[in-house]
């Protein structure tokens, strides 16, 4: 077995420790990760905290990670030692059903296993994360970084929130010509709002946080709206040809609903810890509005995704924090206060007694 050193919570309130624990020698089919980096979803945080129930403990988060290849089992054809690489929000899934079939794993029909909080497909073991020194992972779930070597802490969020927000903008089809809402910016929506300007949408960012407006605008967005006036709001009904909604917390989907055309489709990716109100049926019946949901990507859209950014030199805005500051860390993301996604340097990992 293979030794690795990460950070856990052993319950929903008490905070992260040091936690020694084993990762397998790796199979025939596994690539060895010598994990440089991982970023901090509010995913990390709902499941840590014990906000959406269901979490296994010790829980060691993390799904926002690259590093770099150190070793390969003998039947790996696509990496080799010293590649820069990443892993997301999946390790493992059936590899046969219609969905991974169909390229899309995160909706394995028997369920995928998380790269944190598990079951493994075999024995339905843990898995743990990301905020760890090394991680073992099959060859089909290992993504190739092709940024240069000095961007990748700032890939590293592209494992989660760049794939979140990808997924559903090219699933709706957003391009040249369309006017595209991204609501909340945090870690998906900085992403999403840089991803839709790129495929050429005029992009419109609502945040409920006026200190973010200038930001906004930094990151692409052509016009920001402060979603808690309601004039502003009301200046762009009718308008939108589609609204992605990152927002972590429960809140009215209303407004927003409102300010679709005929036809607009509004995504929710956040999975707020309470369910949103129903939004009123005749936002929707009356301008035959729809209203999906999204769950992060298939692993070749991901790696189409890390090109798509690689190619249009995007990286995320990252706060670098080491892994001692992460409940610190954490009680700034549930304010909403991160600049915009936290990433951690594992090397600090080490500086652990
Ligand atoms: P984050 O960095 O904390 O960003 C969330 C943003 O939502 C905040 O920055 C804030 O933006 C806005 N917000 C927070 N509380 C709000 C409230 N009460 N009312 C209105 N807006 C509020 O979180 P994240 O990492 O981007 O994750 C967002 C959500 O997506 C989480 O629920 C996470 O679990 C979920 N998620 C889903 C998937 C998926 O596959 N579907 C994948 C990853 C994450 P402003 O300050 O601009 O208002
Ligand atoms: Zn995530």
């Amino acid at each position: 077995m293979i030794q690795a050193k990460g950070y856990a919570v052993h319950s929903a309130t008490t905070p992260f420790k040091p936690f020694g624990f084993e990762r397998r020698d790796p199979n025939p089919n596994d690539v060895v990760i010598a994990s440089r980096f991982c970023g901090v979803c509010h995913s990390d945080l709902h499941t840590a905290r014990g906000e959406w129930g269901g979490a296994r403990f010790p829980c060691v988060p993390g799904h926002e990670i690259v590093g770099e290849v150190t070793a390969i089992g003998d039947a790996v054809t696509r990496f080799k030692a010293g590649d820069l690489v990443g892993v997301g929000c999946m390790v493992d899934s059936c590899l046969t059903c219609e969905p991974c079939r169909e390229g899309l794993e995160q909706y394995c029909e028997p369920g995928f296993t998380g790269t944190y909080n598990g079951p493994t497909q075999d024995t339905g073991d843990n898995t743990y994360g990301g905020y760890s020194d090394r991680i073992v992972v099959r060859e089909e779930f290992v993504l190739s970084i092709r940024h240069g070597e000095q961007d990748l802490a700032a890939v590293a969020p592209l494992l989660c929130a760049g794939i979140t927000t990808w997924s559903p903008l090219r699933h709706h089809r957003v391009g040249p010509g369309q006017k595209v809402g991204v609501v909340g910016i945090g870690g998906l929506g900085h992403m999403g709002i840089k991803l839709a300007k790129a495929l050429g949408a005029h992009v419109v960012a609502f945040t409920t946080s006026p200190s973010k407006v200038e930001d906004a605008r930094r990151l692409g967005a052509d016009e920001v709206v402060v979603s808690r006036d309601p004039d502003a709001m009301k200046a762009h009904r009718n308008s939108f040809h589609y609204i992605l909604n990152t927002v972590a917390a429960p809140h009215d989907l209303n407004p927003f609903l409102m300010l679709l055309k005929r036809d607009g489709a509004m995504t929710l990716v956040g999975v707020p810890p309470e369910p949103h109100p129903s939004p009123a049926v005749g936002a929707l019946v009356m301008k035959r509005r729809s209203l999906d949901g999204s769950l992060i990507g298939g692993i070749a859209e991901t790696q189409e995704m890390l090109d798509f950014c690689a190619e249009h030199g995007i990286v995320s805005d990252i706060e670098m924090i080491a892994m001692q500051e992460i409940d610190g860390a954490y009680d700034r993301m549930a304010r909403s206060d991160v600049k915009y996604r936290f990433v951690i340097d594992l090397a600090s990992i080490a500086d652990a007694s």
